[in-house]
């Protein structure tokens, strides 16, 4: 069987700019993308904070760039999941179902998956005043009235970087006390264009074409009241694409892939690298991805000369 020299996992910012590194260095990378390749960049609309695009880009767009880029220098792919790894032995084994590809090095860059509510309105209105990243699309609310989800620390950030747009912020928070820490509710409870909303779940996201308002329910008396609002931002957390990686790999409680050497991009096991959002809980941004995907390329060529 073919041992490839580099087997790429995941095909958002961190795995398509691996991509580029380890085809331009020779390498051949093979890429499996995933069904649904380019990532949650797939699910922005314009990006305005991506370097080099002083007009922004479209989400998509972007992608497309990267794999190309990729693709020139001799990126092959595969558009189709991985369904199981085996780094228990060496050369490390990874599974499209019943298919099985050998690698002598790995670098897994799945991304992270936003959390969200799971209502039909949600999804319908996605991009059209519902979204789950203020820092991309907070510059389009300007003047508006928004709704947080949440009570952690993303939710407290979003909030008061919403303030700078927005003309009021609402925090609706599932129960009566914040899981952020101490300086971040300090921050936004400071803060005089910010209200809270306790014990409230959202019902309904209102509007047809547009966000128009939210139906919460308050979860203690069960009463419903409307809030007018022209945007919802959901901010309940996001959870790494690592189910796959579960006994193989080291993980974090909840779920990132734990990384014992940073500053390089190594993982506990022997030609296992990671790269992007699924070992980032703190950035999870396009161009910090991209940054992180460069260096487990350069990780993963630098192992591979030490095998020769
Ligand atoms: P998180 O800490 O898991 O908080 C998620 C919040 O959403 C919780 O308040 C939770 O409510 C609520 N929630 C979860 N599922 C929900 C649902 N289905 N419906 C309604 N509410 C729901 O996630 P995070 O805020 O994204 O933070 C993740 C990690 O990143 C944390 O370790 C955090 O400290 C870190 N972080 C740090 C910074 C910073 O330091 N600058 C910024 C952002 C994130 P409950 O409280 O009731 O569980």
């Amino acid at each position: 069987m073919k041992v490839e020299d580099l087997i790429i996992i995941g095909s958002g910012p961190a795995g398509y700019t691996a991509a580029i590194y380890a085809s331009r260095a020779n390498l051949a990378p093979l890429m499996v993308e995933g069904f649904q390749s380019g990532g949650l960049l797939m699910l922005t609309s314009d990006v305005e904070n991506y370097p080099g695009f002083p007009e922004g880009i479209m989400g998509p767009d972007l992608m497309a760039a990267f794999r190309k880029q990729a693709e020139r220098f001799g990126t092959r792919y595969i558009q189709k999941d991985v369904t199981r790894v085996d780094f228990s032995s060496y050369p490390l084994k990874v599974f499209i179902d019943k298919e099985e590809l050998q690698a002598k090095t790995v670098i897994l860059s799945t991304g992270a998956s936003t959390k969200w509510l799971d209502l039909e309105s949600e999804r319908r209105l996605l991009g059209k005043g519902v979204s789950s990243c203020a820092t991309c699309d907070g510059a389009f609310f300007k003047g508006a009235k928004l709704i947080i989800v949440g009570g952690g620390d993303s939710a407290m950030e979003e909030a008061t970087f919403l303030t700078k747009f927005a003309s009021f912020v609402t925090v609706v928070h599932r129960r009566d006390s914040l899981r952020a820490s101490k300086i971040m509710v300090e921050r936004a409870t400071k803060n005089p264009k910010i209200s809270f909303i306790w014990d409230s779940e959202v019902a309904e996201i209102l509007g047809d074409n547009t966000v128009t308002g939210v139906k919460l329910r308050n979860l203690k008396t069960k009463a419903e009241q409307t809030v007018a609002c022209e945007g919802v931002f959901v901010a309940i957390g996001h959870e790494p694409n690592t189910g796959f990686l579960k006994g193989q790999v080291p993980l974090d409680e909840k779920g990132y892939i734990v990384l014992p050497k940073r500053p390089t991009t190594a993982t506990e096991v022997k030609g296992v690298f990671a790269a992007g959002d699924v070992q980032d809980v703190i950035y999870r941004q396009a161009i910090t991805a991209a940054a992180s995907g460069c260096q487990a390329a350069i990780d993963a060529e630098r192992f591979l000369e030490t095998l020769h």
